[in-house]
């Protein structure tokens, strides 16, 4: 039996996850499930799973949380630092499953433990960078992608040296908006961005895929996953999203991972990894898909891959500054604070005013975050229905 904690069980990913378990119960002791504030959901897995703790971030929640599993022998916590606490007790694996810069602290807690982390939230590694990446070397703990196209390239990057890689390139799918004109993503509306064409993930990604941030953060992720060079990291969007990124060698051999759009593919393979495991998904039928296809990315109708390789230049703290101004600009946009177009623009106006010194620790890393926030929902409070 291994031992797993979900951190953000209650989310897509996690759901994803504890479905993979429930297929093999044998195999798995569920030790942590983490969520924020759907105590009821989350009180339903742990007696599901037998976890040994439930953990809501929202302190405000824990009391219902205590009720709801009353009577179950389950340990219930409430707010960040049991969220922490939770996450540093000792398992084989912990999916990192929390949207945005709010499940940093607890991976990184995590990763202090020394085991294996299969991350999914991209946004604590695009804001930490270097700082998680060192804890992983320091701690000997090991980061697998859960992120389809990162989870791709790692295993297109197996048995081969990183040294003899040409170029990455990370597949897109363009999202909901990818053939809309610029006119017309001014009118997009949070129904719109939420209703993705080939993936079912939470609201927060689903607008980063509409608006590209999803793959402006993922460069930023396989900048620091596999240092080959930002020079060497591509981006091509895939419609179909089948092929989920490629790696290309000197001798001019690109190697591809191919799979439905399903998250439990790339889940199975770090729950699994180095060994392969049965998921319940039909096999690829390449025939009834019939064409791939591939076309360059537009900056200009979504200039946030080009924003994102600029933060990602500029290293240090811009990332982590990006981040947040993209986090507060989306819950703006699913909020009817901001249009669509404003999204981008608005991390553009943030990442102008704000350009702190880079972090040199998790406290560092939370204060730019913490500040990139305020000075986000400054801007937007100051012009709230400002035209794109
Ligand atoms: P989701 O919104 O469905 O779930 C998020 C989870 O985090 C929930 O359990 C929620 O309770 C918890 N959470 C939310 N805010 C929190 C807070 N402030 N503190 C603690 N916990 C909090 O999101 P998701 O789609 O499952 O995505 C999770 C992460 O995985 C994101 O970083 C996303 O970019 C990444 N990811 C998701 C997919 C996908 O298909 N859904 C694919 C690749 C990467
Ligand atoms: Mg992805």
């Amino acid at each position: 039996m291994r031992k797993i904690s979900i951190l953000g069980a209650t989310g897509s990913i996690g759901a994803s996850t504890l479905d993979l378990i429930r297929r093999a119960p044998l195999d798995w002791k569920v030790v942590a499930l983490t969520a924020n504030g759907n105590v009821t959901e989350l009180a339903k897995l742990a007696r599901e799973f037998g976890a040994e703790i439930a953990v809501t971030a929202d302190a405000a929640c824990l009391h219902d949380l205590r009720e709801a599993l009353a009577g179950s022998g389950i340990e219930a916590a409430g707010g960040p630092a049991a969220l922490v606490e939770a996450a540093s007790r000792q398992v084989d694996i912990t999916i990192a499953a929390i949207v945005g810069c709010a499940g940093l602290a607890p991976t990184m807690a995590a990763i202090e433990q020394g085991g294996t982390i299969g991350l999914a939230n991209k946004e604590a590694l695009v804001s930490a960078g270097d700082v998680m990446t060192s804890a992983v070397a320091r701690h000997g703990a090991t980061l697998l992608p859960v992120d389809s196209e990162h989870n791709a390239i790692f295993q297109c990057l197996a048995g081969n040296d990183p040294a003899h890689v040409r170029s990455i390139t990370l597949t897109a799918s363009g999202g909901p908006f990818r053939d809309w004109s610029l006119e017309q993503l001014v009118g997009a509306t949070p129904a719109q961005a939420v209703r993705h064409p080939n993936w079912d993930m939470g609201a927060k990604i689903s607008v980063d895929s509409a608006t590209m941030f999803n793959k402006g953060l993922e460069l930023i992720e396989a900048h620091h996953l596999f240092p080959v060079g930002l020079d060497k990291l591509r981006i091509i969007v895939h419609p179909q999203s089948v092929v989920h990124s490629m790696v290309e060698y000197r001798d001019g051999s690109t190697l591809a991972q191919l799979g439905p759009s399903d998250m439990r593919v790339p889940i199975a393979s770090v729950l699994a990894w180095p060994q392969r495991i049965e998921t319940p998904l039909a096999p690829l039928d390449l025939a009834a898909i019939g064409e791939l296809s591939f076309r360059a990315p537009d900056e200009t109708r979504f200039p946030a891959t080009r924003l994102a390789r600029q933060a990602a230049e500029a290293g240090g703290a811009i990332p982590a500054v990006l981040n947040a101004a993209n986090e507060i600009a989306v819950a703006a946009f699913l909020a009817g604070q901001i249009g669509f177009t404003r999204i981008a623009a608005h991390v553009e106006d943030v990442l102008s005013c704000y350009a702190p010194p880079a972090p040199a620790c998790l406290a560092d890393v939370i204060a730019v975050d913490a500040e990139a926030r305020d000075r986000a929902r400054d801007l937007i409070n100051s012009a709230p229905m400002e035209p794109a």
